[in-house]
């Protein structure tokens, strides 16, 4: 497929945070909002990484940046115009509420100014929902205040719960009551598993939790039981390549000192049968876009039929279901 093919085919992005879309100037501007001077060299020495733990401590410092509504509605304005230029029509972003309430901030209130900036695109054909989302090592409890703030919020637009963080903290089973939760609010559920940990997190995410989908979930290439369950289940795992390489992870569960994108799993999970949804995951953090994840998918050899069935695969597995992909 050719690249201005790729390029204009009409795309939905369901994995994908807020937090790490921020392109290193908006850090700079963001940092100056508050009287604070960074640097642009300084925001991309950070953004590279050795490993994983390194990555969450990037994005925790970024996020220090984020005190305001204001501050949110500006890199809720960026990333739908970095989505737009994607040809995105349909994305569901997640919000790290666990961290604003961490940091004593009031979720509503940040989270009707993203509302506000994200309205003003739907009139240029970007619709966004919201997934909203628990730091893992943050705790249970801190998990259900997550869910609390959702329901403060009572919004149509916030479409699930997610967990992201570090999974080797909590245990999954104390995680169980949140999601029991999370279902009584009528949220859909998902999380990160099996990025860095064993398939045993995926296994678990499944069968304790009832996730409806699974960030990340590439330790199932060392577990084709696993892989036949998700594929008979039809659970769908958020596959972002370039975050992969740039975390460590992918290395990890190759078990290899290094990685580069064309050792990584995406074609023998999609041709398992497993659905996958196509994802960039931290944009900016990780130095991708989501027309360079379809092309890292034609590099590890998908054909182009195989292209369009991910293309299409995005869509179908969206948690607002009535939405479909248009034409183009
Ligand atoms: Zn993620």
């Amino acid at each position: 497929m050719l690249p201005e093919t790729i390029a204009s085919l009409s795309k939905a992005e369901l994995h994908l945070h807020l937090e790490g879309s921020i392109q290193p100037s908006t850090v700079c501007a963001l940092a100056a909002r508050h009287g604070l001077e960074v640097t642009e060299q300084e925001v991309r020495r950070r953004y590279a990484y050795q490993n994983f733990l390194e990555f969450l401590e990037t994005f925790k410092w970024v996020t220090s940046f984020l005190r305001e509504p204001n501050d949110y509605a500006l890199v809720t304005r960026d990333l739908a115009e970095y989505l737009l230029s994607q040809r995105v029509v349909y994305a569901e972003i997640t919000i790290s509420i666990g961290v604003m309430l961490l940091r004593k901030q009031r979720a509503e209130a940040n989270f009707e100014a993203i509302l506000a900036a994200a309205e003003s695109f739907l009139s240029r054909g970007l619709r966004m929902n919201w997934i909203f989302d628990a730091v893992r090592q943050f705790g249970a409890e801190a998990a259900m205040r997550v869910l609390d703030a959702a329901k403060q919020c009572a919004s149509k637009s916030i479409v699930a719960f997610g967990i992201g963080g570090d999974e080797l903290s909590v245990p999954t089973r104390e995680l169980r009551p949140v999601y029991d939760q999370a279902a009584a609010l009528g949220l859909h559920r998902l999380i990160h598993a099996g990025e860095v940990g064993g398939p045993e997190k995926l296994r678990e995410a499944i069968e304790l939790l009832g996730v409806e989908r699974i960030g990340h979930g590439i330790a199932a290439m060392n577990d084709p039981a696993l892989m036949d369950l998700l594929a008979d289940r039809r659970i769908p795992l958020e596959v972002c390549p370039q975050s992969n390489v740039r975390t460590g992870a992918l290395a990890l569960q190759l078990r290899r000192d290094e990685a580069s994108i064309d050792k990584h799993p995406l074609p023998a999970l999609f041709r398992h049968g497993i659905p996958i949804v196509l994802s960039t995951d931290d944009p900016a953090m990780f130095h991708t876009t989501l027309v360079q994840e379809y092309e890292h998918a034609q590099q590890l050899g998908m054909t182009e039929n195989e292209l369009l069935r991910l293309a299409q695969m995005s869509f179908d597995f969206a948690f607002e279901r009535q939405h479909s992909r248009t034409a183009g």
